[in-house]
């Protein structure tokens, strides 16, 4: 095809590979989805409906890419890790972070009634996305573990202040007030002396987040025999420590 003289504006376009064996995480996260969960009357501190239906899609992104072998959720987020030497998208980091995100975004609206059976969006949700590098190994395994831990946090925090308004009767702004500097252990004592809520008994979904791992499992065939097929299975569970990635370590292979 013949070039026009408008051709030349193509190059003001910047390069963004990212850098070859590199783990890429793109993670993509709700905006004020603070406003939204409350406008939506999600359930305080968890509310299982949404917890759901990020994790559907989530699970609608990496069947569509075969090189994401694990993703991590919590809250209003989700990362994504694709493995080190995917070609996908020639590894440009905004066509990553762009389809990721849209597929994310449009799955969480296409699979809402599945989860919201009663309820309409009341507006279009949402969420930003950004591409993230991580050259070794461990540096992969601690963003996943960073995560988590800002999961365990905010969980804690969160599951506190809402039994403080729902059970004590205070207001969120007394509420906040009475944890202001105070430690894990001043939560889960008052949690239990205040309330007999013991947070190690609260459901691990919500404790730990959501891992969805893919795998290669034996599956029968009709015929008798096995055939092995790759899968993607949903886990609540702690990355932190080694036992995950022991268990796991066809991940780190490349
Ligand atoms: P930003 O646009 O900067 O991300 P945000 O309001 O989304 O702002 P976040 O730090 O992402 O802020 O926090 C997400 C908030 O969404 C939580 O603090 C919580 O209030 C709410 N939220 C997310 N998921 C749930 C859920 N499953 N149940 C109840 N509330 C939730
Ligand atoms: P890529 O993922 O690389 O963008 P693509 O298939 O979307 O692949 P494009 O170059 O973006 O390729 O072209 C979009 C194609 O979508 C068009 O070539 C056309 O076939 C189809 N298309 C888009 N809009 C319309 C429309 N309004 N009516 C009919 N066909 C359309
Ligand atoms: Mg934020
Ligand atoms: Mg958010
Ligand atoms: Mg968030
Ligand atoms: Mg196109």
């Amino acid at each position: 095809m013949a070039k026009s003289k408008f051709e030349y504006v193509r190059l003001f376009e910047t390069e963004d590979r990212c850098l070859p064996n590199t783990w890429i995480v793109v993670r993509v996260d709700g905006k004020g989805f603070h406003k939204f969960s409350a406008e939506h009357g999600f359930v305080k501190p968890n509310d299982g409906r949404s917890l759901s239906l990020m994790s559907h899609a989530a699970t609608a992104v990496m069947e569509e890419f075969k090189d994401i072998c694990l993703a991590y959720g919590q809250s209003d987020e989700y990362s994504f890790i694709f493995r080190k030497g995917t070609q996908v998208y020639s590894r440009r980091s905004s066509k990553l972070a762009t389809n990721v995100c849209s597929l994310f975004t449009s799955a969480f609206v296409f699979h809402w009634n599945e989860h919201f059976p009663t309820l309409k969006p009341l507006y279009p949700p949402v969420f930003d996305g950004r591409t993230v590098l991580y050259p070794s190994d461990q540096n992969m395994k601690d963003y996943l573990a960073w995560r988590q831990a800002d999961c365990h946090i905010n969980n804690l925090y969160n599951t506190t202040f809402w039994a403080l308004i729902q059970k004590g009767g205070l207001s969120p702004s007394e509420a906040e007030l009475k944890l202001r500097g105070t430690l894990a252990g001043e939560k889960n004592e008052l949690l239990f002396s205040q309330f007999g809520i013991n947070y190690n008994n609260e459901p691990e979904m919500v404790r730990k987040g959501t891992i969805l791992v893919r795998r290669r499992t034996p599956v029968p065939l009709p015929s008798g025999g096995t055939r092995e097929k790759s899968q993607i299975f949903r886990e609540y569970r702690d990355v932190i420590g080694e036992d995950f990635w022991e268990e796991n370590s066809h991940l780190l292979a490349a």
